[in-house]
């Protein structure tokens, strides 16, 4: 799974890429949509490297590029990464193997890639594909005793979860990039010993950390596609904020699952880390043995000896207060994607076994990652407990559920020795206050 990509040693002649702790060394190469900020042109695919964008309609321009790779950036310099998704992992691989030889310290290709670059300070980015599809998923079992126990304590786990990946069709319409912001819900609540509902703004509102994987090539209806292709039809991997409005959701998710509770905002990352980037991060897929074991539609061998990935993830929560006095996000939950009960490859597989087709760009969120202990939740109604302890944050104010104005802040990374440590960039939404 390794190659010469992913060698530590190598460097960038993009000077910041070689910095410590910087997000988009040589060896990550994400893919986003952007344009300069303010301006009319058109979007289109870039590739982070450092502090700068490797603009694909400028470098498609050059025509420096042939076979696979030219290919996939004529595909990568659209306004959106469909095209690019749909050509199928070989060709993204390619892409990335050329891309690494053009950034490298001495590369010949240097003098004609240095006018691609665009600074990513000057940057806006888009959402970096036409999501057909939106799936969100439940895959932290952690998660989903947390929250179970919340509405079922006796009874906190249903008793499909350790058998079936637990997913529900989500919203595509209202997802937006890093930068969102967007008016708090309002809704039908039923407030505790009432007897009947309620209407207004949303009491309860929380976050889910999550991750997004995007769909890359499809497969046919009625074609599912097996655990041994199952990553071959996955693009990469981003950050992903599934805002939840729990008091409306508590009153309208039975029979049928969330809806109004979930569809008026999800924020992604603009970057999308490939699998391949992720490859020295792959860990087993691991199951306690008294659990039931995967049915051999969701198991592979591979899928156990490498399946999961140790993606680092935080939350950073920034008040409107704190953010007049000049004062950062605090970290409220740090976690892994470790963690999940299901991988990537058992969604894909999951998804489709019954015949459903996915399409090129096509989202799904993992759920809510949940680590095993309590600082490790990924949603405020865990952390708070329901909303009875609150969380103290530096400066003297507390928080139970977000307040109008509050910022959060998603990040990932993945570091280990003998690897180099490759990021996500940064998931960022802000909370207006509700319509009038
Ligand atoms: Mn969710």
């Amino acid at each position: 799974m390794l190659n010469e990509t992913h060698d530590p040693a190598l460097r960038s002649w993009v000077a910041s890429a070689n910095s410590a702790g910087t997000d988009f060394p040589i060896q990550n190469l994400p893919f986003a949509s952007f344009r300069r900020q303010g301006s009319d042109e058109a979007f289109r695919g870039g590739v982070a490297i450092g502090d700068q964008i490797l603009d694909l309609a400028a470098v498609a321009r050059t025509g420096m590029f042939s076979g696979d790779a030219g290919q996939a950036v004529q595909a990568g310099a659209q306004p959106r990464l469909n095209d690019l998704m749909a050509q199928g992992a070989p060709v993204w691989s390619a892409l990335r193997l050329a891309l690494s030889r053009a950034l490298r310290e001495g590369a010949a290709e240097q003098a004609a890639l240095k006018d691609c670059l665009v600074p990513q300070a000057q940057a806006e980015y888009g959402v970096p594909a036409r999501i057909g599809d939106y799936t969100d998923f439940y895959t932290s079992v952690h998660h989903a005793t947390n929250i179970g126990r919340l509405f079922r304590p006796d009874n906190p786990l249903l008793p499909n979860y350790k058998w079936v990946p637990i997913g529900y069709h989500g919203r595509a319409s209202s997802i937006g990039v890093s930068g969102q912001r967007f008016r708090r819900p309002v809704g039908q609540t039923m407030p505790p010993g009432a007897t009947q509902p309620s209407f207004g703004p949303c009491k309860r509102l929380d976050i889910e950390l999550e991750l997004g994987i995007f769909v890359g090539t499809g497969n046919e209806p009625g074609d599912p596609v097996s655990m041994a292709q199952a990553e071959d039809h996955v693009f990469g991997i981003c950050l992903l904020n599934d805002w939840s409005a729990r008091d409306i959701q508590a009153w309208e998710y039975q029979p049928l699952g969330p809806f109004l509770s979930k569809n008026f905002a999800t924020t992604i990352s603009p970057w999308i880390v490939t699998l391949e980037a992720l490859a020295p991060y792959r860990v087993a897929f691991e199951r306690p043995a008294d659990d039931p074991q995967p049915l051999p539609y969701l198991d592979s061998e591979a899928n156990r000896r490498q399946g999961a990935f140790d993606i680092q993830l935080q939350v950073g929560l920034q008040t409107h207060r704190m953010r007049e006095a000049g004062q950062g996000d605090a970290s409220i939950c740090r976690t892994s994607y470790r963690h999940a009960y299901w991988t990537v490859a058992q969604m894909v597989t999951h998804h489709t076994v019954n015949g459903c087709n996915l399409q090129p760009g096509d989202l799904f969120g993992s759920g809510t990652l949940s680590g095993p202990t309590l600082d490790q939740a990924g949603a405020l109604i865990e952390l708070t407990a329901g909303g009875k302890n609150p969380l103290q944050l530096p400066g003297g104010e507390s928080r139970t559920f977000l307040e109008d104005g509050d910022s959060v802040v998603l990040r990932g990374w993945c570091e280990k020795p003998g690897a180099a440590r490759i990021g996500f960039g940064e998931c960022r939404g802000t909370v207006l206050p509700a319509r009038a």
